[in-house]
């Protein structure tokens, strides 16, 4: 065959990930970069890379000797531009969407040549994270992650056109603003033209987008960036993407409608399929049946209340507990798990022990086991349950022969997060996350405010803005701890993906919230008094939500790390390693700002003062 044979045909221009088996017999032209090249002696393949995916390309001297000593002297990552005619290949690989077809090619060109890359683009992962972020862009280029932004892109249009269809404005709210309060650290920018004082970057538009309502909108969104001067976690970056939105005159109802109606639109995306309208559990609820305000349901396990059938067994740590007004809950873990068929109660000494740390890290006095065992009911602490508590307690549990129970003891809030903790630790050593699974639900009914012991003070759950359930608002000069908020969460697969409230509209009980939370009228005006203001003037019912992008994407793309679709992360240090940002300034822009900067040697001697 002539590769010449059918030069009639036109030359198309056409994305490598495009060709396919009825491609054959086309004369095509692509402009990719070097994946792999492989010389057999005399035969050349390479696979080219652009955007769109991969193809392969083969090489015959006899075809064009010019070209071949060309693409003879190409390197992984250089750029070339390629035409050809193409051919179906002579062995398929059905693993490669054009893996049936090649492009035999005529001529060749190098557009661009590249050094030797500190980091392999194609292939394992094995370069440390730090060379990796230093050459995001070759990073960038490996398929996988590519796939993670072509997917946000798909994501942010959805999400665009969703809300434009139900009569959301795309507003944009500055970033050189004041101090926003969602209770992290501000990042602050000096300004020049007033000496002394700063802007704050926008934790949230939260006040804004409150204002935006004042000023008539109705209905208000923002793909907006925010930005928290956190210490950071492993999944924590200090600048972040939120769906952010606003809507007047709603319930709690009509933003989780229209969040629900959003996540249906979206999540297909990824081939995830979203069930209407998602189920709703309180705050409450969910701590006492999950352990967690955000209970991941993709596995049962559910914790069970046994105060009532062991709080007068012959175990003393379980009277001694519910003597003081505490509770003893439990749950139970399948016989047959995914990390083996000889059954959970088979679980070894050291795994109980590990157990038993989770436990002590959340304040808890430990775990204890119920196995059911060869035929027989084993509670860890032998001779102290008879027969028939440790049956009720099964029966309560639904402990499954060969199962394991794990149950936990104390004062309700500590027992619950341990035992939230542990369900989460069992799930993972068990296997018990069916991987193809997906679940959604809202939790509703937060506490508004919550006891900072050390600081001896009330914190708000959420925002200070967020309103207090109607049907609780005697309670809030005298038990504030019980007054529910109108706040809501949406949680996927054990994760917040976002929350919101319905927010207080009505300067007088913004005031009192304010004062719930230890903010004087004073600190109030000084802080808040433009939104204070604007609440005077005919301020709608209204309330919103913000969903963190990065973290849906995360979870559609079904990546571990946050890291894997934010184009350019910062380390656990909060630098960007590519562009070495935080850097020094010139003397001449401090002096400009009248700022000086001290060192943290020459700092006062109190230790904690870079902090203040
Ligand atoms: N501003 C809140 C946040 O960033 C979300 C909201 O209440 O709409 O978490």
């Amino acid at each position: 065959m002539s590769v010449y044979s059918d030069s009639s045909s036109q030359l198309e221009r056409r994305p490598a990930g495009t060709l396919r088996a009825d491609d054959t017999g086309r004369r095509v032209l692509l402009r990719a970069w070097v994946h792999r090249r492989r010389d057999l002696g005399g035969l050349l393949f390479l696979d080219l890379r652009d955007r769109s995916g991969i193809a392969q390309a083969v090489v015959y001297p006899e075809d064009a000797a010019e070209v071949y000593e060309t693409l003879e002297a190409v390197r992984p990552e250089w750029v070339v531009e390629v035409e050809g005619e193409v051919v179906e290949r002579e062995s398929k690989n059905p693993d490669l969407a054009t893996g049936f077809v090649e492009v035999r090619v005529e001529r060749a060109q190098v557009l661009a040549v590249s050094d030797t890359p500190p980091i392999q683009v194609e292939g394992q992962v094995d370069a440390a994270e730090e060379l990796r972020l230093k050459h995001r862009y070759l990073e960038l280029r490996r398929p996988e992650l590519q796939e993670n932004f072509l997917l946000r892109d798909k994501v942010t249009l959805a999400v665009r056109n969703y809300l434009h269809e139900n009569g959301f404005v795309d507003l944009e709210t500055p970033i050189l603003t004041r101090s926003t309060p969602e209770g992290a650290r501000d990042y602050l920018v000096p300004s020049r033209v007033h000496r002394g004082q700063f802007y704050a970057l926008p934790q949230s538009p939260q006040i804004f987008k409150q204002i935006l309502m004042v000023a008539g909108f109705e209905r208000y969104y923002q793909i907006a960036r925010c930005f928290r001067d956190e210490d950071l976690r492993a999944e924590r970056q200090p600048e972040f993407t939120q769906i952010d939105l606003e809507m007047s005159f709603v319930s709690e109802q009509d933003v989780q409608s229209l969040t629900e109606g959003l996540l249906a639109a979206v999540m297909p995306l990824a081939g995830i399929d979203v069930e209407l309208p998602l189920p709703r559990m309180t705050w409450r609820d969910a701590m006492a049946r999950y352990g967690s305000d955000k209970p991941d349901l993709r596995f049962g396990c559910e914790i069970v209340d046994l105060s009532e059938i062991l709080g007068s067994s012959g175990f003393r740590g379980f009277q001694a507990a519910v003597g003081s007004g505490g509770v003893i809950r439990g749950f139970a873990v399948p016989a047959a798990t995914a990390a083996g068929p000889t059954g959970a109660s088979r679980a070894s000494r050291k795994q109980v022990d590990g157990w038993v740390e989770v436990a002590r890290r959340y304040g808890a006095a430990g775990a204890l086991t119920l196995r059911h065992r060869d035929g027989e009911l084993q509670f860890q602490v032998k001779n102290t349950l008879t027969e028939h508590d440790m049956r009720a307690a099964a029966d309560a549990l639904g402990l499954e022969e060969d199962g394991l129970a794990l149950i936990v003891a104390g004062d309700p809030m500590t027992t619950a997060k341990a035992l939230g903790a542990l369900r989460l630790q069992l799930a993972e050593d068990f296997g018990l996350i069916p991987e193809d699974r997906h679940a959604f639900l809202w939790v509703t009914e937060f506490p508004l405010v919550e006891w900072d012991e050390e600081e001896g003070r009330w914190f708000a759950m959420n925002h200070p803005f967020t309103a207090p359930d109607p049907r609780d608002l005697d309670l809030l000069d005298t038990a504030p701890q019980e007054v529910r908020s109108r706040g809501y969460d949406v949680i996927m697969d054990g994760v917040e993906l976002g929350g919101g409230s319905i927010r207080i509209h009505t300067p007088d009980l913004q005031q009192r919230a304010f004062e719930l939370l230890g903010i004087d009228a004073e600190e109030a005006r000084s802080r808040f008094g433009f939104l204070l203001d604007a609440l005077r003037y005919g301020a709608p019912p209204h309330g919103g939500i913000a969903l963190g992008l990065d973290r849906m994407i995360m979870l559609m793309a079904g990546t571990p790390s946050i890291r894997d679709v934010i184009l350019f992360p910062k380390t656990a240090r909060a630098t960007c390693l590519m562009t070495e940002a935080p850097s020094p300034v010139e003397a001449k822009q401090l002096e400009e700002l009248g700022l000086q900067v001290v060192s943290r040697d020459e700092s006062p001697a109190d230790g904690s003062s870079d902090e203040g």
